[in-house]
């Protein structure tokens, strides 16, 4: 049997790692100054997408118009310290610019090629951080991370919430101040629990809490979610939400692990709790199908089709494979 207090392994967004820096970005002029070195690393982001090619982040050196860019009121970010120097991203609006050439091409050299599929394998392309998050790792994977997460937060925050004037970028892309009442405002992240929800009635063969909602067809199923409430704690957002959402009453809720979940705003925080009673009434509109899997269902399931996991980038395919005691096909 797995050690269900064991903390979450292997979480790919959780465990990727930057030297964020964070005490330079109240230094004056530092966008600035980094733009001005030609060793500082510059990473493009464009609607939450960041330029790559293969399994290669495309970053390049700063160049003129990031300068005008900065000057005119867009937003560049000081990304952190990494292991290749100090890294800053570029937030360009969605309909900006071709896929950037990476430093030592010139610009136009990648200027046609939009998609790895009409380009060939050697075309750079704006791709997601759903689609790249298994390619990349270590700082790389941190900085997308973080860059996708404040392009997000900057493009649908550019107004005060107390008196609507124009905020302006301040502390290197981390805070937006208004210039009309001086009040500041930081990145929001809306924490999220996720869930393992067991039922040990049978200690030799627990089964796991499964579902399916509306958005998703076919086999789809994963582990239940939702948004913690103001005024909750995570404890109680857990017991709350499972039994919103399937009827379920739950005890000994624990803390295994958590991770960014910038889609467009969230951190996942991953839980394991016991089921206190097991009769199950779907939340109507929230969930279509739900069931209890043991080990055996999962397996059979997997092997004839009828039951698909989440991606491996996903903190539920963790929490999925936690319960089950080993990695799953
Ligand atoms: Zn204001």
């Amino acid at each position: 049997m797995p050690d269900a207090t064991r903390p979450l392994p292997d979480l790919v967004l959780g465990d990727a790692v930057v030297d964020r820096d964070a005490l330079r970005r109240s230094e004056p002029d530092l966008i600035e100054r980094l733009l001005a070195v030609a060793t500082t690393r510059v990473l493009d982001v464009r609607g939450a997408s960041v330029p790559q090619r293969r399994t290669q982040l495309l970053w390049r050196a700063p160049q003129a118009q990031d300068r005008q860019w900065f000057d005119t009121g867009g937003v560049v970010l000081y990304l952190g310290h990494t292991s290749h120097g100090p890294a800053l991203a570029v937030l360009r609006p969605q309909d900006d610019a071709p896929v950037p050439a990476p430093t030592g091409e010139r610009p136009g050299d990648a200027a046609t090629a939009t998609t790895s599929e009409d380009g060939g394998d050697d075309a750079p392309s704006w791709r997601t951080l759903r689609d790249i998050g298994l390619e990349l790792s270590g700082d790389d994977l941190a900085c997308v991370t973080a860059a996708v997460a404040l392009d997000q937060w900057h493009a649908t925050h550019t107004h005060c919430p107390r008196c609507g004037a124009l905020t302006i970028v301040v502390e290197a892309g981390w805070v937006r101040r208004c210039e009309a009442d001086g009040s500041h405002h930081f990145p929001r992240t809306d924490p999220a629990v996720i869930m393992a929800i067991v039922d040990e009635s049978d200690p030799d063969d627990s089964r796991l809490l499964l579902a399916r909602g509306p958005r998703w067809k076919g086999p789809h199923r994963s582990v239940l979610a939702g948004f913690v409430e103001p005024g909750e704690s995570f404890e109680q957002a857990v017991a709350r939400e499972t039994f919103e959402e399937s009827g379920v009453e739950v005890t000994d809720v624990r803390y295994l692990g958590s991770q960014p979940w910038p889609f467009p705003a969230s951190v996942m925080i991953g839980c394991l709790a016991r089921a206190v009673t097991t009769p199950l009434r779907a939340q109507e509109g929230e969930i279509e199908e739900i069931g209890w899997y043991s080990r055996a269902d999962v397996r059979q399931g997997l092997a004839d089709g009828s039951l698909a996991l989440p991606g491996r980038l996903s903190i539920a395919r963790a929490l999925i494979e936690h319960w089950y005691g080993e990695p799953l096909p």
